[in-house]
């Protein structure tokens, strides 16, 4: 009786144990905080700690307070490209207004085998391994490129101009024949508002001094890394700029002028 009541009890705790590590274990979740229209609408103001952040991924894009930058989340570690074209550790105490991150774990890989000569074309060439459009994907591209510009946007100052307004004072920089990583996401065309819909890549340089967000691009030879991502967790601004911003309008057209 005493030695039945007792394994009942131990089923019970196992059970208990590889249900919680079963959710535990699905890194498979893009975290975001904000929304890409809030964004688009000047709501600048860091709301969670990169502390924080670290807790829902180590790989991932956005920016930083102030919009002070591109952010690259890659192996843990973020990294803030400022306007002047520099690479900065973020430590965690610093706070971010828009970000998506997750546990990279790639599903996919491939190693590209033709040349690819712009980013368009790039994104051709990813559409085609995936099996679907309608989930999330993490996106990692590593390797030496041929050509990369990026761009990156200036710290801002209160009160702050919608996004389309700062981009018209973006500094772009080319490289040639640099060896680093991309990093981002894809997402379905029904994110319009949440994210952004496609492709959203940041690039940093291997000696991670460099980098920003992608605008065009030339490669061959590189390694293409795929994260089939099924979840999808979304956290807001508890700030009065987020409570008080109109997100009612559409903006797609800014957000093609802003990514492009
Ligand atoms: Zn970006």
């Amino acid at each position: 009786m005493k030695y039945s009541l007792l394994s009942t009890f131990l089923i019970i705790a196992v059970v208990a144990i590889s249900g919680c590590s079963h959710v535990q274990e699905n890194n498979d979740i893009l975290f975001q905080t904000s929304t890409i229209n809030a964004l688009l609408n000047g709501v600048y103001d860091g709301d969670i700690t990169f502390q924080e952040l670290k807790q829902h991924g180590g790989f991932g894009l956005g920016t930083v307070d102030a919009l002070d930058g591109e952010l690259i989340g890659l192996d843990g570690k973020f990294y803030q490209v400022k306007a002047d074209g520099i690479a900065y550790l973020v430590n965690d105490s610093m706070e971010t207004p828009f970000a998506a991150v997750t546990f990279f774990e790639p599903d996919k890989s491939a190693l590209l085998d033709e040349p690819i000569n712009n980013h368009e074309q790039l994104n051709g060439y990813l559409d085609n391994l995936l099996p679907t459009k309608n989930i999330f994907y993490a996106i990692k591209i590593e390797g030496d490129f041929e050509y990369v510009k990026t761009r990156r946007v200036p710290k801002q100052n209160k009160p702050y101009p919608p996004l389309v307004e700062v981009v018209k004072n973006q500094s772009t920089f080319e490289f040639h024949d640099v060896e680093g990583t991309m990093v981002g996401f894809r997402c379905p065309d029904y994110v319009e508002g949440v994210n952004v819909p496609g492709y959203h890549l940041h690039f940093i340089t291997k000696d991670k001094k460099a980098g920003g967000h992608l605008l065009e691009c030339r490669m061959q030879n590189v390694t293409i890394e795929i994260d089939y991502t099924s979840d999808f967790y979304m956290v807001l601004p508890q700030s009065d700029e987020f409570y008080k911003v109109d997100l009612t309008e559409g903006k797609e057209k800014e957000l093609v002028k802003v990514e492009r």
